[in-house]
């Protein structure tokens, strides 16, 4: 029986395809520089996204984490969305490892940071009441965030603002692709504003792990060696780089096969008088499923193979190995749970 998980799009596993180009990968030693499937993935990156430089990471969380470590020294603050992925699910790596303060700013439910909490949570840094302060050096937004793609003329202003304040401008682009497939844009459009932009080709993209962080070569300079420090500097990782640039060749357009099998999970689950549609936005859906029914109806979907969080507030999210069809099962199940319960 096939599994279907909606519990993450990093659950895919690689296809027949993505694991011969895997297989075929001409390595080398990419610490030493050598790796050229490597070194053509950071090549293609760079150019699709606009950059000047990319480099390849094991995680997103590494990733994001030498960025944040390449704009901001010892002392330094970044400003972040109190529900980023940064601040709030990498383990608090910029504060421990980075010595870096971070500043949260609740989100707006369109995941934007408003521009006047921006504004006034930038310090004053020098002389007199200047010293105070941790020293604000980084904005750091997150694109697609809960699924939601930020509005194009907002990222605009909020870089132009930070910029304004003397700021660096990093995005967390996990699912970058995801936004620009969703929105029409060019994911060189997505990333055009920020200094640096970390994107995962292990979530929507198919790829069994890996991440790229692109930007100007400076940045870029300073995030190779805390990636060294960090434990990601890896060998023959061309293997695991060739997956990446099968995924940016072959699954970014199909990116709108799993929007449109979102939205059709929502508008199927919403016919179910017990389940609250959230919101959905690209390959995310999220759910208000009565508490009482929350972890049975885990358990009962888990009996018959098909995977979710069934927590109070549950996300479930569309990707590579989820079809259509899957999608129907799914809500016909759900639908099964809640007519077995009131009988
Ligand atoms: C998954 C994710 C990351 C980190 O990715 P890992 O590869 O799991 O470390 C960063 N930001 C966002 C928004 C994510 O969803």
């Amino acid at each position: 029986m096939k599994v279907i998980d909606l519990r993450s799009d990093t659950v895919t596993r690689p296809t027949p395809a993505m694991q011969a180009a895997m297989a075929a990968a001409v390595v080398g030693d990419d610490v030493w520089g050598d790796d050229p499937t490597v070194n053509r993935f950071q090549a293609m990156a760079a150019e699709r996204t606009g950059k000047e430089a990319a480099l390849f990471f094991p995680s997103g969380t590494q990733s994001n984490l030498a960025a944040l470590m390449a704009h901001c020294d010892r002392g330094d603050e970044y400003i972040v969305g109190q529900m980023a992925h940064t601040y709030r699910w990498e383990g608090g790596g910029a504060a421990v490892l980075g010595s870096i303060q971070p500043q949260p700013i609740d989100n707006e439910s369109d995941g934007t940071l408003p521009l006047a909490k921006i504004a006034a949570a930038v310090k004053p840094y020098g002389p007199g009441l200047g010293a105070h302060f941790a020293r604000t050096r980084l904005l750091a937004l997150e694109n697609t965030w809960s699924g939601k793609v930020l509005p194009a003329s907002y990222v605009a202003e909020a870089t132009a603002l930070a910029r304004s304040k003397g700021l660096g401008t990093h995005l967390d682009g996990a699912r970058a692709f995801n936004a620009a497939v969703a929105s029409g844009q060019s994911i060189a459009d997505i990333c055009e504003h920020f200094d640096t932009v970390s994107i995962c080709t292990s979530k929507g993209l198919g790829a069994p792990l890996g991440a790229v962080l692109v930007g100007t070569r400076e940045l870029i300079d300073k995030a190779y060696r805390w990636r060294k420090m960090l434990g990601g500097g890896m060998r023959q990782s061309g293997y695991v780089a060739a997956a990446s640039i099968y995924a940016f060749d072959r699954h970014v357009a199909r990116l709108s096969e799993d929007h449109a099998n979102a939205a059709a999970l929502a508008a199927g689950l919403a016919r179910i008088d017990e389940i609250k549609v959230l919101s959905q936005a690209t390959n995310m859906v999220f759910l208000q499923i009565p508490e009482a029914h929350a972890k049975p109806l885990e358990g009962f979907m888990a009996a018959r193979g098909m995977l979710m969080q069934g927590a109070y507030s549950a996300r479930l999210v569309t990707h590579l190995d989820v079809s259509a069809d899957d999608v129907d099962r799914f809500v016909a199940t759900v639908g099964e749970y809640f007519a077995g319960a009131k009988a």
